[in-house]
């Protein structure tokens, strides 16, 4: 354990509302319904939402198939829906990652990212001030934000999010990226273009959730591609001519053991695109996707690619030494 403790890991695929830690979550459920139950102005439907979405997240998730996995996320927003509560769960995130335990921090670099939302008491702006009052926290070589883009939001708040995310470049602040995600079924990609030509043209990176599940359209794949992305999220189900891209490009692939076995995307990690990406010798990054669902760590995903199998990979500890150097290596923030 102490080998992989030790080694520089970077944490490039952590969606903030996804990453809470539990008790930070049990803490602002506790406030939000202490102050709903008693003030009958508020929506009726919203305690009953959290109460039964914290309960869930409490006792563990089990998730039949992706699709349920974005379900949990009407109840967690309720939470951070305010600058305070989102300033903590920001602290709350980055502190996991970066603070240590056991004289050493689970990551030694994290890019975080989240979809700026809009809220009764905050704009997009103002959302993404308050979380890179946090990340800023920490010096420039161990945080940095990436911004979100829903693959739901229409062309104009998608837009408005890119917009905001150069603004803030320009103003020193520390953004280094942008990010499609989101339901994989969701939205229509025809309407990204425009938002990733200008992103790049603003020096931003751009990584993109890609062919996450079986019926991902092999034409929204190949036009995800052509947004020539720097890294892709899960790309479970590519093809032969997206293979062909992702390797000529060198895109660099954010892999989540976990989340994928546990969204059942992949059925077991023998069967994991991994090993494609690994015998290509391709980078990869090695990463957690959404801690408070799926209760893994950095360390604990680390801990996947040395176990023997069928639990682990069996990988050599020089092998791991190689795939944590190419993590650091695909930063955007560098
Ligand atoms: P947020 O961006 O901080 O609000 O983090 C939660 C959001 O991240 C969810 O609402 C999803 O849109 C997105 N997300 C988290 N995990 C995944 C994933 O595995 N695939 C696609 N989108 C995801």
């Amino acid at each position: 354990v102490e080998f992989l403790q030790r080694l520089p890991k970077a944490e490039l695929h952590a969606h903030l509302n996804g990453s809470i830690p539990l008790p930070v979550l049990r803490e602002l459920a506790y406030e939000f319904l202490a102050e709903n139950i008693s003030n009958p102005a508020h929506d009726v439907a919203l305690p009953d939402l959290v109460r039964t979405g914290v309960e869930q997240l409490q006792r563990g998730v089990v998730l039949g198939e992706i699709h349920q996995f974005f379900a949990l996320f009407p109840a967690i927003y309720a939470l951070t829906s305010t600058p305070d509560a989102l300033r903590r769960a920001a602290h709350a995130v980055l502190g996991h990652f970066l603070s240590c335990s056991d004289g050493y921090p689970q990551a030694a670099y994290l890019e975080l990212r989240t979809t700026p939302r809009e809220t009764p008491s905050m704009n997009r702006l103002r959302y993404l001030e308050v979380v890179l009052d946090e990340v800023e926290k920490y010096p420039r070589e161990q945080a940095a934000l990436i911004v979100s883009l829903d693959r739901r939001m229409s062309p104009a708040v998608s837009m408005e999010c890119v917009e905001h995310a150069i603004y803030l470049k320009k103003g020193g602040r520390r953004v280094v990226g942008i990010d499609l995600c989101g339901d994989p079924k969701a939205g229509n990609m025809d309407e990204f273009a425009q938002q990733f030509r200008t992103a790049k043209e603003a020096g931003l990176g751009i990584t993109l959730h890609i062919a996450e599940t079986e019926d991902c359209p092999a034409a929204e794949t190949l036009q995800l591609l052509s947004y020539e992305p720097d890294r892709l999220g899960h790309a479970t189900f590519l093809d032969e001519a997206a293979k062909k891209i992702v390797h000529t490009k060198e895109m660099c692939i954010e892999i989540c053991l976990s989340s994928n076995l546990l969204c059942k995307t992949v059925p077991t990690l023998d069967d994991h695109h991994i090993r494609y990406y690994l015998g290509h010798d391709h980078p990869i990054v090695v990463c957690t996707d959404d801690i408070l669902p799926f209760r893994n760590s950095l360390l604990g995903e680390y801990a996947l690619l040395m176990a023997e199998p069928p639990l682990g990979l069996g990988l050599t500890e020089p092998e791991v030494e190689k795939i944590a150097r190419m993590g650091m290596g695909c930063r955007f923030g560098q």
